[in-house]
């Protein structure tokens, strides 16, 4: 069981687990059925930050009821502890200040609504989304997804995006799994290499995203 042994980021030896999806996407009293990846202890202690981003930037602003909740337990205690109000500029104004009103206008132009919107750091939700791939992936497979794939992250997926899923699944096989309304997502691997394929990632029934894992373009070629 030598697999089971080693990273599913970086294959050093695994001293610990993560958890995939992470476990504080999740309301307090949900039942957490995620799986767990054996991880050294940088690499869980590296990305954990991007994990609490991730969260925030998605309970913020989710329109769910599990959203709510995470956002009461869970985003809002984090910048009101002593410890983070004694920064000049705390996380709370951090994130009041990304927030923004955004014209939604139809795709002639039409001015629509005025919507509040967040600015957010997309690498470092990449970071987060790709690394739930690689979970994924490796909980599926026993397999870690090889450095020379490139992972490419859709938000809010277009045509474009959807046309890929489709194409995909013309493809591939499929994965599957559902956490209450917190977190779903689907994935297809092309039958010809495990590694390629596309993944589908839905938040609190607001936020979206797929991505594209590919080598060489042999998805799309
Ligand atoms: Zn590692």
């Amino acid at each position: 069981m030598k697999t089971a042994q080693t990273c599913y980021l970086c294959q050093a030896p695994a001293t610990t687990f993560d958890h995939i999806p992470p476990k504080s996407l999740f309301p307090k009293d949900f039942q957490y059925k995620g799986v767990k990846v054996p991880a050294c202890k940088s690499c869980n202690n590296a990305t954990s930050k991007d994990d609490e981003y991730l969260r925030d930037c998605f309970a913020m602003t989710g329109w769910n009821k599990e959203a709510r909740q995470v956002f009461l337990e869970g985003v809002r205690p984090s910048y009101l502890r002593p410890y983070a109000m004694m920064h000049q500029v705390t996380k709370h104004q951090k994130i009041l200040n990304s927030m923004a009103k955004i014209d939604i206008k139809s795709p002639s132009g039409i001015f629509l609504r005025k919507v509040t919107a967040m600015k957010m750091k997309s690498d470092r939700v990449e970071n987060a989304l790709k690394k739930i791939v690689k979970g994924l992936h490796f909980h599926r497979y026993k397999k870690s997804i090889p450095d020379n794939y490139t992972l490419k992250v859709y938000f809010q997926p277009t045509d474009i995006g959807l046309n890929l899923l489709d194409e995909a699944k013309k493809k591939g096989a499929l994965n599957a799994g559902r956490f209450g309304n917190t977190f779903c997502y689907m994935g297809f691997n092309v039958r010809e290499d495990e590694f390629v394929g596309i993944w589908w990632l839905s938040f609190y029934q607001t936020h979206a995203a797929i991505l594209m894992v590919d080598s060489s373009n042999k998805l799309l070629g």
